[in-house]
């Protein structure tokens, strides 16, 4: 069976439902083919920027994400427990929600917008440039679907990508990390982002929703904690507190590194979001980055479907985004390499630097830089 739509999204995350949610807001015919069943349940990113949450706004579901998010207004950097620097963004605070309840908000507005649009189960296995067009094969071979454009918002391993014949090349920032969700311990404020800079690398905590705060924790993959107990162990021999609370999600490991696609199109093909871009998580900027290209590229399919869907519209898209995305891995690995184990001399010049950033005239740029300014 052929049917033919607009715009068929690759990929069902936060970054191809807010890019459908803008495509259907403006009018398109838009299909999401996501090839899970239902959605993943890991936890992933929990800090929205103010960027992303003016693109949330423009999807219709910034109030919704307003309502249920902890706000963080206040950064602070430590080390050893002495203040090292402290940071503010009561103009513009960063939200903190969960990354699976920003989808499912993402998907029940879709819904509205465009009932039946987000297809689950649908796995695509190929796609095929035509003269008009582009054609989507989905798995099994029984079932292809016709478009104007299509658009990979199909993650990190990006199979669209790989069907493109479009390479990813490495970008500086690569280590090892492990996270859970906890309670705090007793000593943080409720709005408040904690660094805690040590030798043996960094401690991050931050405000969740309900009290709770998500804690990451730089640690060779190999001696990574994977349950509660350890990771708390951890925590305590880091910090010298213990969490107070017990309610330990089960801790995931995770790598950060980063990545830039060679290209952002092909023809009547495009990449966005982690498809397009590996940021590492540390800074929490690659969903934001995306739903800010995915902004951007609504205009430009908009524009393109406007101007009878002419076959390559995408050169501008991917000089701007690629730019953008250039700036958030350097911006990335300065945050990564600010939380490395590191001793002595050095330790020493790392503390003076982070309190010379935290004071004027280089604290405006350091807040702009932790809430996405100019991405
Ligand atoms: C530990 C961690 C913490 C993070 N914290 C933050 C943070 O605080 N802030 C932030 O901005 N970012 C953060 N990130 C990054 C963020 O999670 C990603 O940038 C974001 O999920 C990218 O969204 P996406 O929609 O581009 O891709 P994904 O979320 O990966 O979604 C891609 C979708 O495509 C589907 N798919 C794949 N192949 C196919 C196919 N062939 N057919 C159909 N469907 C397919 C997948 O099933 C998936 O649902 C974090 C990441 C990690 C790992």
């Amino acid at each position: 069976m052929t049917r033919s739509v607009d715009v068929a999204v690759v990929g069902g995350g936060p970054v191809g439902l807010l890019l459908a949610c803008l495509l259907a807001a403006g009018g398109a015919d838009v299909v999401v083919c996501e090839r899970r069943e239902r959605p993943a349940g890991v936890p992933r990113a929990i800090g929205v920027h103010p960027p992303g949450l003016t693109a949330l706004e423009r999807a219709g579901v910034g109030p919704a994400v307003r309502a249920e998010a902890a706000p963080i207004r206040r950064g602070l950097a430590l080390c050893a427990g002495r203040e090292l620097a402290r940071v503010r963004f009561d103009a513009q605070p960063v939200l903190s929600l969960p990354q699976d309840r920003t989808e499912a908000l993402l998907e029940a507005r879709l819904a509205q917008l465009a009932p039946g649009a987000l297809r689950r189960g649908h796995d695509v296995t190929a796609v095929r440039e035509r003269p008009d067009g582009i054609e989507v094969e989905l798995a099994g071979g029984a079932a292809v679907l016709s478009a104007r454009y299509v658009v990979a918002a199909d993650g990190v391993r990006s199979p669209v990508r790989d069907m493109l014949g479009i390479g990813s090349l490495p970008r500086r920032g690569h280590a090892d990390y492990v996270m859970a969700d906890a309670s705090g311990t007793g000593t943080e404020a409720e709005d408040e982002a904690v660094i805690h800079l040590e030798p043996d690398g960094v401690v991050e905590s931050f405000p969740l929703p309900g009290g709770r705060r998500r804690w990451v924790i730089r640690v060779p993959r190999e001696t990574a904690p994977t349950d509660g107990e350890g990771f708390a162990a951890l925590l305590a021999h880091r910090l010298g507190v213990r969490t107070p609370g017990r309610a330990l999600t089960v801790p995931s490991a995770f790598t950060a590194r980063q990545r830039l696609s060679e290209r952002f199109a092909r023809g009547r093909a495009v990449l966005v979001g982690d498809a397009a871009h590996e940021i590492s998580p540390i800074g929490g900027q690659g969903m934001n980055l995306g739903w800010i290209d995915a902004v951007d590229l609504a205009a430009t399919l908009a524009d393109a479907l406007d101007d009878g869907a002419r076959a390559a519209p995408f050169a501008e898209y991917e000089r701007r985004r690629r730019r953008s995305a250039s700036r958030a891995t350097r911006r990335a690995a300065f945050n990564m390499a600010m939380g490395a184990p590191v001793g002595g001399v050095r330790r020493l010049a790392r503390d003076a630097a982070v309190r010379m950033l935290a004071r004027p005239p280089a604290r405006e740029a350091l807040a702009r830089a932790f809430t996405m300014h100019g991405i």
